[in-house]
């Protein structure tokens, strides 16, 4: 339950939301695809538009007052990003386009600078491709090897294989926080601290562990850490890269450009300080102050509060779900966020999610970017219930009778 120091009843977080009030084919709009992105908050939407209604010019580069303005108002929000993931410096944050531009920068970057042929890069079989072609791209360009940590039944890594992977040509770690296609919390702590007893450095791709509980980088002591601003209600093409800045100073940039430089001459180009020296060419500035706001609004609603209430609907939904007859669940870790992927016998996935559509439920279908999973599991996709603190036990009870209707629709 709701812990008393929340502000805000249910009814008053979902009055924030203003596409949680539409409809889809007459019927009140479900809403469990959150996993792949998340709806907007009325003070995110605000703070998008008051950018381009009131200051809009682009940053760090002018001297006129509205340049200023939206300079502050970007340099604000990293800091906001700074103190939310409790990095120590704001130098160590860096804004990039989302999880998915953050682990190519790096995979880039770091490949550059450490990586030699026979090297090894250790990733786990949870990964979203997000997380794993951006490896083998540099892993062909080093000539360095992908290692894979195997998942048990219940989709969740084993950590004794992990520890067997790791030797002397280890080069970097980089597991998810939280598996997209099943919901499995991994590890991380675990993971880092054995990584670092070898001086391996671990990347941490937090594109769905940011938005489910607290993050605080410092105490994870993860030496890269990646999200998404779409994921926690957030606009879109915004996303942040973490490094400690021992690693940032060492890494070259991954992007030329305007702003990321000192001195430029046609002989030599000279790099400009942290955080810019990655950050080339025209910033989302729009999108990172519209984040800035977005992770206020989460703090206002309270993180322990939102990990509490979305335990509460993945208990719920996974009791409801698992009694139906038919239905199988696919990830079983006791440490999940509120995912649950799961496939009705006999029944296609994308006919399920079809029907479902029409009753106005909006759960994903496929493989959620995460083949190599599905493949563990020898399925071709799931359907993915991803919930999160918005949503309600009683949007769960009625996809639960949506399911039981496709049942006997098929029966
Ligand atoms: N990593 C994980 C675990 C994800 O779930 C996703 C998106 O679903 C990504 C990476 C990629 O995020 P984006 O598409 O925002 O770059």
């Amino acid at each position: 339950m709701v812990k008393p120091e929340t502000l805000k009843n249910i009814n008053e977080i979902r009055a924030d939301f203003p596409l949680l009030n539409k409809s889809i084919y007459n019927r009140r709009l479900v809403y469990f695809d959150n996993g792949a992105t998340t709806q907007k908050p009325q003070c995110v939407i605000d703070a998008v538009s008051d950018v381009y209604l009131n200051y809009n010019a682009n940053i760090h580069r002018g001297v006129h007052t509205l340049s200023d303005l939206s300079s502050a108002a970007y340099e604000n929000a990293r800091e906001i990003v700074r103190s939310f993931i409790n990095a120590g410096k704001r130098e160590e944050i860096v804004f990039t386009a989302g999880t998915t531009a953050s682990i190519n920068a790096i995979a880039f970057s770091f490949g550059e600078r450490y990586i030699k042929p026979g090297d090894e890069i250790v990733i786990s079989h949870l990964e979203h491709h997000a997380n794993i072609v951006p490896w083998q791209m540099m892993c062909q360009r080093k000539k360095a090897i992908l290692r894979v940590i195997p998942i048990n039944d219940n989709g969740e890594i084993i950590f004794d294989e992990y520890l067997k992977l790791l030797n002397s040509r280890t080069k970097l770690i980089s597991v998810s926080q939280v598996s997209n296609a099943l919901g499995t919390v991994l590890p991380v702590r675990l993971i880092i601290d054995a990584a670092h007893s070898a001086d391996i450095p671990v990347l941490i791709d937090g594109a769905q562990g940011i938005q489910h509980g607290v993050v605080d980088v410092k105490k994870m002591n993860c030496d890269f850490y990646v999200f998404s601003g779409h994921k926690i209600y957030g606009p879109t093409g915004i996303g942040m890269l973490y490094g400690k800045e021992k690693y940032l100073d060492e890494l070259p940039p991954y992007q030329g450009g305007g702003d990321m430089v000192d001195k430029v001459t046609f002989e030599k180009t000279t790099y400009n300080e942290l955080p810019f020296k990655f950050e080339a060419g025209t910033m989302n500035y729009v999108g990172a102050i519209g984040l800035g706001k977005a992770l206020e609004y989460v703090l206002d609603i309270g993180r322990d509060n939102i990990a509490e209430m979305e335990q509460d609907l993945l208990k719920h939904a996974t009791d409801k779900l698992s009694a139906i007859n038919g239905i199988r669940i696919f990830g079983n870790s006791e440490n999940k966020i509120p995912i649950i992927s799961f496939l009705i016998k006999n029944i296609h996935q994308y006919d399920a999610g079809m029907i479902l559509d029409k009753m106005g439920i909006a759960v994903r279908t496929g493989t959620h970017c995460a083949q190599p999973v599905m493949d563990r599991f020898g399925i071709d996709g799931t359907i993915r219930a991803s919930m999160c603190f918005y949503n309600t036990i009683e949007e769960v009870d009625s996809l639960v009778e949506g399911i039981e209707k496709v049942i006997e629709m098929f029966s």
